[in-house]
């Protein structure tokens, strides 16, 4: 199995410290506001990176964070806190507010299918623990005091600027300094906000005799030590994590415990819509409701967003999910196919060769392009074949009998109930009406099943 590693800058063969417990870590979402279709590009691919690692015979231990302390809205450590910016629009608690919306991520987690971490952890059930990591970096040196928190002085970290190649001449020569002229370095960042005399924040711990919270970096670093321990094998996240957030994180954690914090850091980039930035101004936010009232599903947006690469930047648009959707279909029909009379098939020659796409760095784009040619085989697929697919892809595409009308239904039953009165005219009639609207029965040992009309398949 080969994936690119940021690390390095190259793909390399992936090999776990312990095929029985893959340690892996994805930085999870700030729950402040509801999450649109953009924020679940990140956990839609890694889900696809778990599969993948399932099928290559590992289990994993994955952990996913959620960010529900009070943190700034920006990467710089200024600006408005996010947490307190919803309680305010909601008339409620951030603690309200946390919850609400952590409530609808996992509802959304849920419903694209994916698989649930070992655990999903809250920042601010780890304070204790972000103020032992304070101590710890502070002990080998690493922090000063200002007025506005402990800062991480970036000069003693000398592999700083190595992970992001950060270019830091220039960002020295860039910065301008916003809000701390305590600050020593461009790059140095807080790991412990004080709260000023005069001034209010909602969520707040004390420590070493104040009042503060944590930066907003810490609580990775954090929960990665407490929960799987460096190293970790994958870290996993957006590419906008890579020259702030995660290069933060590197300091802190290596600086901390003297450890390499992951071996494989894995980076997914991400999507814009119809050409251009998500963004509230340009009226182009979509929510996963906004998708279900054009007919679209999760999965739908999931199998467009596999149609491409984690790598690559996509740009969204409804004509686009209106082929993946068909696309979808497609394979769903070609599913349904294993209730005829038909030579079935493991399709094993093409299921290694989905097996080396998708071990080629997570080409998912190249394993469908092998299921096309799957799907128009004329071939059924084995019910193995369809266990396989789902496994990898979890798109359920073997799961389910084709969703139909009330009204469909009851004309089934009440062909059956014709048959079995031996009124064959009209059973065969019922027969018709149903296929008319592109539903075949097919009858079994265990009843009657139906499947949409291979005819109507989108190929
Ligand atoms: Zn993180």
């Amino acid at each position: 199995m080969k994936l690119y590693n940021t690390l390095t800058h190259q793909i390399e063969e992936f090999v776990p410290q312990n095929p029985d417990e893959v340690k892996i870590y994805t930085c999870g979402p700030t729950v402040y506001s509801y999450a649109h279709i953009g924020n679940f590009t990140s956990y839609t691919y890694w889900d696809l990176l778990i599969r993948v690692l399932r099928l290559n015979g590992y289990q994993e231990k994955r952990i996913l964070n959620i960010t529900d302390v009070g943190h700034l809205t920006s990467d710089a450590d200024d600006g408005e806190d996010k947490m307190e910016k919803g309680a305010r629009r909601e008339g409620k608690t951030v603690w309200e507010v946390a919850q609400m919306y952590m409530d609808d991520f996992l509802e959304n987690f849920h419903n694209l299918g994916l698989i649930e971490p070992a655990a999903i952890c809250r920042a601010t059930d780890f304070i204790e623990a972000d103020k032992r990591l304070v101590e710890a970096l502070d002990k080998a040196g690493y922090l000063y005091d200002t007025t506005d928190g402990l800062y991480f002085d970036t000069s003693k970290f000398p592999k700083y600027a190595e992970f992001a190649r950060l270019d830091l001449e220039n960002l020295r020569a860039g910065a301008r300094v916003e809000f701390s002229d305590e600050k020593r370095n461009a790059s140095d960042f807080v790991v412990w906000k004080w709260i000023r005399d005069g001034e209010d924040h909602a969520m707040q711990w004390e420590y070493r005799g104040r009042m503060g919270y944590p930066g907003w970096h810490l609580e990775c670093s954090t929960i990665i030590h407490e929960q799987l321990g460096e190293p970790i094998d994958i870290h996993c996240g957006g590419v906008d994590h890579i020259p702030v957030h995660h290069t933060n994180e590197i300091a802190q954690s290596e600086g901390a415990f003297g450890k390499q914090m992951s071996k494989f850091w894995l980076h997914n980039n991400f999507i814009t819509i119809d050409g251009q930035k998500i963004s509230k101004s340009l009226g182009n936010v979509y929510y996963f409701s906004d998708l279900a009232e054009k007919g679209y599903s999760p999965m739908d947006y999931k199998m467009w967003l596999y149609q491409g690469h984690y790598q690559a930047e996509r740009d969204f648009s409804f004509e686009q999910l209106a082929a993946a959707h068909a696309r979808l279909m497609n394979y769903r029909n070609f599913a349904a196919l294993r209730w005829q009379e038909i030579e079935k098939s493991d399709f094993a020659a093409e299921r290694d060769e989905i097996m080396e796409c998708l071990n080629s760095n997570l080409n998912s784009a190249g394993a469908f392009a092998v299921l096309d040619g799957v799907a128009k085989s004329g071939l059924a697929p084995s019910n193995e074949f369809l266990k396989f697919v789902d496994d990898a892809f979890g798109l359920e595409i073997g799961k389910t009998t084709p969703d139909i009308s009330d009204e469909l239904k009851q004309k089934i039953f009440e062909r059956s109930a014709a048959k079995e009165s031996k009124e064959y005219a009209t059973a065969d009639q019922l027969r018709d009406e149903i296929l008319e609207q592109g539903i075949e029965l097919l009858d079994s040992a265990d009843g009657v099943k139906w499947a949409l009309r291979i005819k109507n398949r989108v190929c």
